[in-house]
């Protein structure tokens, strides 16, 4: 299977070709198809087998077709973990003039209330600091109301430290019809409950 048997367009084919991705990975091969028909996800992927491109890929196909306003949500465990994100994002979504932020803690909250209500396309967040933002400003909630996608990367430990407050918080801000795509090292306890409450029967994509 090559990138062009994806169903990707010609700017995200070419993109791969100049980042020197030359054949897609199993995650990618599975799962791009499957998110850009419209399902939700739940991909076991580790790090290193290129589960950000094949979330990043079809959002930002998805996003390339109609850009209006917040278009992805993309939740991370950690700082760290967020910038390299928006690295890959910024990287995919370099013929786009992408806008994307990294929301996290340690940084100027004021600044990042701004950086939030000009409504970058994609958001990459950890969990506490979003939370804070939106209980703060009563605006920041109507920022998410289009979102198209909601990502939780690294779920199984963004579940385990115990963030459930924090994703309470922020779910309530997006909309119900959004897709939802979570990507974990394993499967735990907290990953499949969150699943059941989903409304959306996910596919399960498995090395
Ligand atoms: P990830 O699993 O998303 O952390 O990706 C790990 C690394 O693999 C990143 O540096 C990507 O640039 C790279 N990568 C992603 N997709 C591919 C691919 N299809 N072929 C070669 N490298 C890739």
């Amino acid at each position: 299977l090559t990138f062009t048997d994806l169903n990707l367009s010609d700017w995200a084919l070419e993109t791969c070709k100049e980042l020197g991705l030359k054949k897609p990975t199993p995650v990618q091969q599975h799962c791009i198809p499957k998110i850009l028909a419209g399902n939700d996800v739940l991909g076991l992927a580790e790090t290193g087998s290129g589960k950000t491109a094949a979330f990043a890929l079809p959002i930002l196909q998805k996003l390339a077709e109609n850009r209006y306003g917040v278009y992805a949500l993309v939740i991370t465990p950690t700082r760290e973990l967020a910038f390299q994100l928006a690295d890959q994002f910024k990287a995919l979504g370099s013929s786009l003039s992408l806008r994307c932020s990294v929301i996290v803690g340690g940084m100027d909250m004021i600044e990042q209330g701004k950086v939030l209500m000009s409504r970058p396309h994609v958001i990459i967040a950890t969990p506490g600091r979003i939370k804070v933002l939106i209980e703060q400003n009563p605006d920041i909630e109507a920022v998410f109301k289009r979102t198209k996608f909601l990502v939780l990367d690294e779920a199984d430990r963004v579940l385990d430290v115990g963030f459930e407050e924090e994703l309470r918080v922020i779910f309530k801000c997006l909309p119900e019809n959004r897709q939802t795509l979570l990507f974990s090292a394993t499967m735990t306890e907290n990953l499949q409950t969150l699943l059941e409450l989903s409304a959306n029967k996910a596919y399960f994509y498995q090395a």
